[in-house]
Parts: C-alpha cells; structure tokens; sequence
C-alpha cells in the first residue's frame, strides 16, 4: 500500500498522519462524518416486516476497490423506505466502511469469537470488540463458515452460542441455514435447516430473537449463479416460518425477518422479495456492485 493510501486510510478513520508513521501515540483528529442516505417509497405499515438486505462482500476487496465501492454505494440514490440495509464486510476494511459509508445502510461483520469477553483469544473479534467499534450486525453461521477452510468448519451448536453471545452483546445477526444440494435432491431440506436451527431455538429467548434474522441460503445456490425459484424459495421459507411457530413461538414466528441468499442480484430479485415468506436478501456476488441497489429496489 502507498503512503498515500495509508494516509487517506487514517483520515477516513480519524486517525492523524503522525500516529500513521509512527511518530505519535494514538490521537484522534475530528470524525470526517458519514454521508446522510435519502429515502423514497411509502415505509413499512406497523406489523409489517421490513425488508432486510444484506450484502456479504465475504474476503474480497483491497483498501482501493473497497473506496471505490464505497463511492458506488453512496452515489447509488435513495433507498426504499421498507427496506433496511446492511454490509457485512471484512474485519479489516469495518473501519474504513464504518467512517465513509452513507449513514443508512448498517455495518456488519462476517464472524464473531464465541468469546463474549476480550482476553487470551488470538485471531477472534468478540462481539463486544464489534459494539465498542460501532459495528450493528454480524452475519453467523455461514454454510462457508460452517464447511471450514482447511479447518474444522463450525457446527450448529457453535453457531448457535455465536448467535447467543452476540445478541447478548447487543448485535444484530443474520443467521444462516441452508441445504446442500445432495440434501435438496434427498428431499431432506427442511429437516436439515431443523436441525441447524434447534440449538439456537434451545439458547435464545423470545426477546433475544427480536435481534435475528434467518438467512435461509440454499447451499448449492451460493456463488454458483443457480437460483432457487420463487416458488421453491417460498416454499421453505414458510416451512422455516411454521418450524419457528412450532419450535420457538407463534409470535415470533410472525415477526422474525427470513432472507434468502443464493445468486440473487438485480435480475430475480424482485420476484423473489415478492414471495409472502421471503423478507429480505442476502447477496454476495451482486453486493459488490452497484447491482445491489437493484435488488434494493426491487422491493419497491
Ligand atoms: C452469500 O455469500 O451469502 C451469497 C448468497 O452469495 P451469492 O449471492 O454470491 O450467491
């Protein structure tokens, strides 16, 4: 990286150029201030969900491309008034994103510690780190999380305590279920996505899953370009909807925002967010372009 990106790093994030060389301990120079976000459409009615989309930039992005992309957002127009907005992005790109981005889409995480307290834990966030940052949202238990790099992946009852802990810290979270596509082609989705959500429906209280969101993402429908139908999406959106009200509460159940995430952009988007069940996206590829505000639109 150039000085010269270092530097235009540091002011984005309020730091001065001397702590950046070195030459200073820590300062803090004035806040440069997010840009304010406008918005168009009639707001959701009370009782209504939200839309809630996501954007997982998962581990993309060099200090350059993510400016960049950050500009895009900004100059992208207003947002609907029924949809809430949310970037999960790379641990390392928060601060910048956090200092520059319009002020009304949220920041988000892609991963917290099960910590729920800083100390001895090399290499983790815990969820209070993010909070103390001004992070809001964190996306757990993505099937790319969970499947491991050339690590042991993350189990449902891990993914289920990172839930707990970052509610309890005060996160949002977005959190993902799904399938793979020899369980679709089993005809064992919904019980697969049962079992992915009992350890948290045992954790969490009432209370605790007004801060989630279920993220259902079909497995074979991530990065692949295959999209489920809307009609297929739908389908186990309302089984998820009805396993809720049957596991958790019927109160819940009616209230709790259920994304879908697989291969969704601008193109399909609206047919999709069109389906009684499905209440927001999840989106990698197309969040990092400025294709996300048409998925954006398409719940207007
Ligand atoms: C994702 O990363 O959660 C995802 C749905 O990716 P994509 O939109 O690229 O399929």
């Amino acid at each position: 990286m150039t000085d010269k990106a270092i530097a235009a790093t540091a002011v984005a994030v309020g730091l001065t150029a001397g702590y950046v060389a070195g030459t200073q301990k820590r300062e803090k120079s004035e806040p440069v201030g997010r840009p304010s976000g406008s918005t168009t459409g009639t707001a959701a009615k009370e009782g209504e969900r939200k839309y809630l989309i996501g954007g997982n930039w998962k581990c993309n992005g060099t200090l350059e491309s993510a400016k960049a992309l950050i500009v895009t957002l900004n100059e992208a127009g207003p947002i609907p008034a029924n949809v809430e907005v949310a970037v999960c992005v790379p641990a390392i790109h928060i601060p910048l994103v956090l200092a520059t981005l319009r002020d009304d889409i949220a920041v988000g995480a892609q991963n917290c510690g099960v910590n729920t307290k800083q100390g001895a834990f090399t290499g983790e966030i815990c969820p209070d780190q993010l909070v103390d940052i001004g992070v809001t949202w964190v996306c757990i238990g993505h099937s790319e999380r969970r499947e491991g790099f050339e690590m042991a992946g993350e189990d449902s009852a891990l993914v289920a305590k990172k839930v707990k802990v970052a509610v309890d810290a005060g996160l949002n979270v977005m959190f993902c279920i799904g399938e793979k596509k020899e369980e679709r082609e089993k005809g064992v989705t919904m019980e697969v996505c049962a079992k992915q959500m009992e350890p948290a429906a045992k954790l969490l209280t009432e209370d605790d899953w007004s801060k989630v969101s279920i993220a259902y993402e079909p497995v074979w429908a991530i990065g692949t370009g295959l999209t489920a139908t809307p009609q297929m999406a739908q389908e186990t959106h309302a089984d998820v909807r009805n396993w809720m009200s049957e596991n958790v509460s019927p109160a819940v159940a009616k209230a709790i925002r259920i994304q879908y995430g697989g291969s969704m952009k601008g193109a399909n988007a609206k047919d999709l967010l069109a389906q009684a069940d499905i209440d927001g996206g999840l989106i990698g590829g197309a969040s990092l372009k400025a294709d996300f505000f048409n998925v954006i639109n398409g719940a207007l």
